[in-house]
């Protein structure tokens, strides 16, 4: 049987890519005859029908299972009438993927789709059609005031406020929700049962985040490092390892008025957000949610716009911001998400935000001017929309949004 999973490199040890049209590679590795392929991925560089160019070789490597995170309809439907079954996994090690393939512990995809949450530890899944609509709200940089924007954007339109920004979460200064009910987050990590283990090093050897390490005498254990995969466990032959739980954080949900406000809050030492982050997206409520995300195109932001139906960038006129927004609209399109950008603090004639979007075609949501009772107000811990001109921006950023999307924001 031969199995192909699109990866970053070349070999067994790479990191498996979750774009199956624009991964870098397809490792093809031989069960029967032990042997490993590497093909450089065609699609990678095509102006459109990635997926295609990239199904087309698969194909012709007589290719009988492949392994991906993502996969759109037409690459798919490709291997449906060729027989090609395809599984879905997340970005894990390629032979991991392949071991866990081999364990019956992969989810065959059924439909086209985006990976989600399962044994092949996906990283996401699209609520759209289920009841709820999920809005990134997100920055290039810091300091933009994407905050300001979602808080102040949840009070007009009637959306719950969710806070991903778990490093800082200060949405709820402003805010100030009542009957806050709180839940730890836990992650797990592994325990070694000296008596069993063996030192084979097996586990060390296929943890991708160096938290487990092989001594002389023993297996150390660097938990921080460890992000609950369970990896080690699948390798450990000799059933030497259980998992503990340890908590990093918490969730709080809270209400504004009918709003229900959310925020994940990361323990303070805790160098890994994105767990508390997919606790928090994976359950939401009902409806139409914005998702203050954290600044910057970080790991904390893919997370988040895993989850996502469409986004929102916030910006600024200047050089940083510029630069920022050119970033934040590369990540929101290598998700394939309809967005628009909002230009916050905008007291000059400088348009070299407009004239970019212009000429990528980017839709303006809407520009707030920077007035000092504005700023009064906020550094007061209050919402701008008490002011009536910034209530009624607000309320044509909300109209434009339906205009732009058709989502039926409150
Ligand atoms: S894989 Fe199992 S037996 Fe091998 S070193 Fe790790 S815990 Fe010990
Ligand atoms: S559970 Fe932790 S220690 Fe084990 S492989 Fe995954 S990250 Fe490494």
């Amino acid at each position: 049987m031969k199995i192909a999973v699109s990866s970053m490199s070349k070999d067994l040890n790479s990191m498996l890519d979750v774009r199956f049209g624009r991964c870098n590679y397809f490792v093809i590795y031989d069960t029967e005859e032990g042997l490993v392929k590497t093909i450089e991925n065609k699609g990678q560089m095509s102006g459109g029908g990635a997926g295609i160019a990239a199904a087309q070789q698969i194909i012709d490597e007589d290719v009988d299972v492949v392994i991906t995170g993502n996969m759109g309809l037409n690459a798919f439907n490709l291997f449906k009438n060729s027989d090609i079954k395809v599984y879905r996994c997340g970005s894990i090690k390629v032979e991991t993927a392949v071991q866990l393939f081999k364990e019956g512990k992969l989810e065959e995809l059924t439909q086209a789709g985006p990976a989600h949450a399962g044994m092949g530890m996906g990283t996401g899944r699209r609520f759209r059609g289920e009841g709820r609509l999920n809005i990134a709200i997100l920055s290039g940089k810091g300091g933009t005031g994407k905050t300001t924007i979602s808080t102040n954007l949840s009070v007009i339109t009637g959306a719950n406020y969710i806070d991903c920004d778990v490093e800082e979460p200060n949405g709820f200064i402003f805010l100030k929700p009542s009957q806050i009910k709180r839940e730890e987050v836990k992650v797990d990590y592994p325990v070694v049962d000296s008596s069993r283990c063996t030192l084979c090093g097996e586990c060390a050897k296929v943890c991708q985040f160096n938290a487990l390490v092989k001594t002389k005498k023993d297996i150390m254990l660097f938990e921080k490092l460890c992000h609950g995969c369970h990896a080690c466990g699948i390798v450990c032959k000799q059933s030497a390892l259980t998992f503990g739980k340890r908590i990093i954080g918490t969730i709080e949900e809270g209400q504004y008025g009918n709003l229900i406000c959310k925020r994940g809050i990361l323990n303070v030492g805790e160098p890994m957000a994105v767990p508390v982050i997919r606790r928090l997206l994976k359950n939401l409520p009902t409806g139409t949610n914005l998702i203050d995300c954290a600044p910057g195109t970080s790991c904390n932001v893919v997370s988040s716009l895993q989850y996502a139906d469409g986004a929102i960038l916030v910006t600024e006129p200047s050089s940083f911001g510029l630069h920022d927004l050119k970033m934040a609209v590369q990540l929101v399109r290598s998700f394939n998400l309809p967005f628009g950008v909002v230009i916050n603090k905008h007291n000059t004639e400088d348009d070299r935000i407009q004239t970019y979007c212009e000429k990528e075609n980017i839709e303006i949501l809407g520009v707030i001017p920077y007035r000092r009772e504005a700023a009064e107000v906020y550094s007061s811990g209050k919402m701008i929309v008490e002011l009536p001109e910034y209530k009624e921006i607000f309320e044509e950023i909300a109209e434009r949004l339906r205009e732009v999307f058709p989502w039926n924001l409150q």
